[in-house]
């Protein structure tokens, strides 16, 4: 492979970011852009629905590398531009403005956006969504003591902004379709807990319950039309997941499955463009299937495993996921996917407000959910890449460090 001498990054998000301070740092000295279509450089997502949607951050303090990293490692940004189309063959980009640029090598990381709720009125107005830091900024004016807020969906996102509305003040009501929360990524235990946390602190929690449609009320607040009855409320928060970004490449016809489809070195079906991040799913002989992750350790990880890839010296990447959600005094942080368990083991006391979920498939731990038990969810991180078979017994109990079980080393 020759050595490019033009590397074009389409999205500038978190894995973009990241790919950018890669490619300098593995020694790419050739011409770099760095092409996003919002006004800002590459920021943190994980505090708008946390401290920034709080009040607690500023802005400023989202930004992943401070503005004089881009002049320093001779970075072209052009944020605020949108890439329209991406023509592998010719090795070419089209921006808004009809112009165009050449590349050796691009690399897709265009994130993905919220899920549209598909229901009349979900295009109304104090409807929103929080993906960006201009989504916030439309929030904020409705934050107030006593305003009523409607979330639908019940996923982290929806619980982490109804805990920061209820300690704003505000009454909240989360409507959710399934009969428990977090049904995509939590075992049921934890959903319970993560119920009862948030009716103690005074959230309405409506399960097993679709919405049918919004409708601008007779007061001029918004009605949501329920199977089980109408709510008026002041705004309403849909949050019902995310959808990869594909549309760039799949109008180039890149191989799309469940996000761009990119195999172990982060290569997608043309050989001279690569994606990393939320946008595409990867290849895992880990779990045995392709796996497309929405987390900031995949954007970071996946994108370095781009950068070096690009530059011909890829490893395969196959990572242990993991994540972690704030909602009220509770850090829950999650290590592995528990998809395919066959077996849960409880740690510890979920009423203790401490305790930690292990997902087993036949005898070993592949996830662990650690709500408050911050150790567990370390020694995790080391005993599941293991694939080591655990105590069942020793396991349960809570008073054993995780390492010991697996022989991965002291906790
Ligand atoms: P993004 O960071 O979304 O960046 C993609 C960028 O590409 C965007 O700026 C987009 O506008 C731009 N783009 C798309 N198409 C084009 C185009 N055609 N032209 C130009 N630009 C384009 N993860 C965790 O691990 N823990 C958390 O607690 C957590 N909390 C979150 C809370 C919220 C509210 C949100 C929205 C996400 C959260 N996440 C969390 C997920 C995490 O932020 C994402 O997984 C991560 O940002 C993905 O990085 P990315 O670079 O793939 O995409």
């Amino acid at each position: 492979m020759t050595a490019p001498r033009s590397i074009a990054i389409i999205g500038a998000g978190q894995a973009g970011g990241q790919a950018a301070q890669s490619l300098r740092h593995a020694g790419f000295d050739g011409r770099l852009y760095l092409i996003g279509d919002e006004k800002h450089g590459p920021y943190q997502r994980p505090p708008l629905s946390k401290k920034f949607l709080s009040g607690e951050w500023p802005a400023a303090r989202l930004a992943l590398l401070p503005d004089e990293f881009y002049a320093v490692n001779d970075i072209e940004c052009l944020f605020g531009t949108r890439v329209t189309a991406l023509d592998p063959a010719a090795s070419r980009l089209t921006f808004a403005s009809g112009r165009t640029l050449d590349f050796d090598l691009a690399l897709l990381a265009t994130g993905s956006g919220p899920r549209v709720l598909p229901i009349a009125g979900a295009g109304l107005d104090r409807v929103y969504s929080v993906r960006t830091i201009a989504d916030v900024e439309r929030i904020r004016p409705h934050v107030s003591e006593g305003q009523r807020l409607v979330i639908i969906g019940g996923g982290y996102i929806g619980l982490e902004v109804a805990a920061i509305m209820r300690s704003l003040g505000l009454e909240v009501r989360i409507i959710e379709a399934a009969d428990r929360v977090m049904t995509r990524t939590a075992p049921p235990a934890v959903s319970r807990y993560f119920e009862e946390l948030h009716r103690a602190n005074g959230v309405i929690l409506q399960l097993a319950t679709s919405v049918g449609s919004i409708a601008r009320g007779p007061k001029g607040d918004l009605v949501v039309a329920t199977d089980a009855g109408e709510f008026a409320t002041d705004w309403v928060l849909t949050s019902i997941g995310g959808i990869p970004e594909i549309a760039l490449a799949a109008a180039a016809g890149l191989t799309i499955d469940n996000g761009i489809a990119v195999d172990e070195h982060c290569r997608t079906s043309a050989a001279n463009v690569f994606a990393a991040g939320d946008c595409c799913s990867f290849p895992s002989a880990r779990y045995g299937r392709r796996v497309r992750l929405e987390s900031v350790q995949n954007a970071i990880d996946q994108a370095k495993a781009a950068a070096v890839s690009m530059l011909g010296n890829g490893a395969p990447y196959d990572p242990v996921p993991w994540f972690w959600s704030d909602q009220f005094d509770t850090k829950y942080q999650i290590a592995g996917l528990g998809h395919g368990a066959d077996d849960y083991v409880v740690r510890g006391d979920p009423a203790s407000d401490a305790f930690s979920v292990a997902h087993l498939r036949a005898g070993r731990l592949i996830a662990l959910d650690a709500i408050n038990r911050p150790r567990d969810y370390m020694a995790a991180r080391r005993v599941v890449p293991t694939a080591a078979p655990v105590d069942r017994a020793a396991l349960s109990d809570a008073a054993t460090p995780l390492t010991e079980l697996a022989g991965a080393g002291s906790g």
